[in-house]
């Protein structure tokens, strides 16, 4: 037996109830399974915490990629500052719902036409090399249009404890900081709109003192560039990395804890007196424990003492949970059968989905209720980086369905 992740206590479980209703009734009015249930009631409430914690000077902005499902886009463009994208079609999608001065563009290798719809638009490019300028520049004056943009900077320090460095090294993402000031010059005399500054070390941390100290390192390194340029940034971007339990042993993240310093740190800031802005980017903290996967049971089998529960989906919608997605070993989300009683018998199973892999297994050697083909299987942490980081095409099973449910716009 292998322990699991503990399953979020917006969810209560045995049997499952998401947003007042049991699993099956959310099967049916999606139609069919497998299909994500995204509750915005969770969202919302952390959209709530955010503001309670943060300083007010500091605008809270989504990073689409984490989830970006058209209702939940449309559900939580209102109750957010600003919207980032990583590519020419998240722009498209974020411009339907935020006017362009709330957008900002950042990831490398952002194509010619990527970067004229962005200028078009009037949204930032946060800019990831001197190359990109360049051709931004170009772009601009070839449209006359002034382009907006902003730097993204590759920090001098990373994020401790995060589940994905992207900063404090070398990394295809942003100018390296030695570097920013003379870039951010040649902006300034170049006659374009500049922005300001965008500092993001890391994600999936659940560290709060890590957190702090690359939100504040964040904080001081745009202090220093504001100096080296004589110039303050309208905006500062100071990244995010908030990270969720996913696994046995992990605990939810302090954010009052990280309002409180980095309200300290901002108060005292130059950058403060001088009037510039913040901003915090967040995908994963604020949706991903609002999501849940279900799978419907097809087969129970047994092979060698071991028993197999198979269902009609897994690492084709969420690469995750497989383990398959960034990390190295093999964990186990948490999991539950959906119309399971408290007082159930459990046994010991690994949950597989359909696909011809060994690598397809949602659920190893977990202790759950006893189930039979028929039964929904529910995995949870599933609102980010699910659907849409998981290969669909592997295989050729139907899509999955998806369904925003609960308090919406909170
Ligand atoms: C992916 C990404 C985010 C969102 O990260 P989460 O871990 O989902 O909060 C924020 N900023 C940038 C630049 C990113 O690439």
């Amino acid at each position: 037996m292998k322990p699991m992740g503990t399953i979020p206590a917006a969810f209560a479980h045995a049997p499952l109830v998401i947003a007042g209703e049991n699993a099956e009734h959310w099967a049916k009015v999606a139609g069919d399974t497998p299909l994500f249930v995204y509750d915005f009631g969770v969202i919302s409430a952390r959209i709530g915490t955010f503001r309670a914690a943060m300083p007010e000077r500091v605008k809270l902005h989504y990073a689409i990629k984490a989830n970006p499902f058209a209702s939940l886009l449309d559900a939580i463009a209102p109750l957010v500052d600003g919207l980032d994208v990583a590519s020419g079609g998240e722009l498209g999608i974020a411009l339907r719902r935020k006017p362009a001065a709330a957008i900002s563009f950042a990831g490398p290798g952002k194509r010619d036409d990527e970067l004229t719809a962005a200028i078009e638009a009037g949204a930032t490019i946060n800019l990831e090399s001197e190359g990109e300028w360049r051709r931004a520049r170009a772009i601009g004056d070839r449209l006359g249009i002034r382009p907006r943009v902003a730097v993204r900077v590759n920090p001098d320090f990373e994020l401790r404890g995060s589940g994905m460095r992207m900063g404090g090294r070398a990394t295809p993402f942003g100018v390296d900081a030695d570097r920013a000031a003379s870039l951010i010059e040649s902006i300034l005399t170049g006659g374009a709109d500049w922005q300001g500054l965008h500092i993001f070390a890391g994600s999936q941390t659940l560290d709060v003192n890590a957190l702090i100290d690359a939100l504040t390192g964040a904080l001081a390194l745009a202090e220093r560039l504001a100096d080296q340029v004589g110039t303050v940034p309208q905006l500062t971007n100071l990244g995010g990395g908030f990270g969720i339990p996913y696994f046995p042993g992990e605990m939810p993240i302090d954010v009052m804890a990280i309002g409180a310093a980095l309200g300290e740190a901002i108060e005292q800031s130059p950058l403060t007196r001088a009037d510039g802005g913040f901003a915090i980017e967040l995908g994963r903290w604020l949706v991903g424990e609002s999501g849940v996967y279900l799978t419907r049971i097809v087969d129970r089998k047994e092979s060698r003492g071991e028993t197999f529960l198979v269902t009609d989906g897994g690492m084709n919608h969420q690469l995750a949970a497989s383990g398959n997605l960034g990390t190295v070993v093999k964990r186990n989300y948490p999991v539950a059968i959906a119309s399971a009683a408290p007082d159930a018998a459990t046994e010991t199973v690994s949950v597989v989905g359909p696909l011809c892999t060994p690598l397809d297994r949602l659920g190893d050697r977990v202790t759950l209720p006893v189930a039979q083909a028929g039964d929904l299987v529910a995995v949870f942490m599933a609102g980010a980086y699910g659907l849409s980081a998981s290969p669909t095409g592997f295989l050729g099973h139907p899509a999955p369905r998806e369904l925003l449910v609960g308090t919406h716009g909170g």
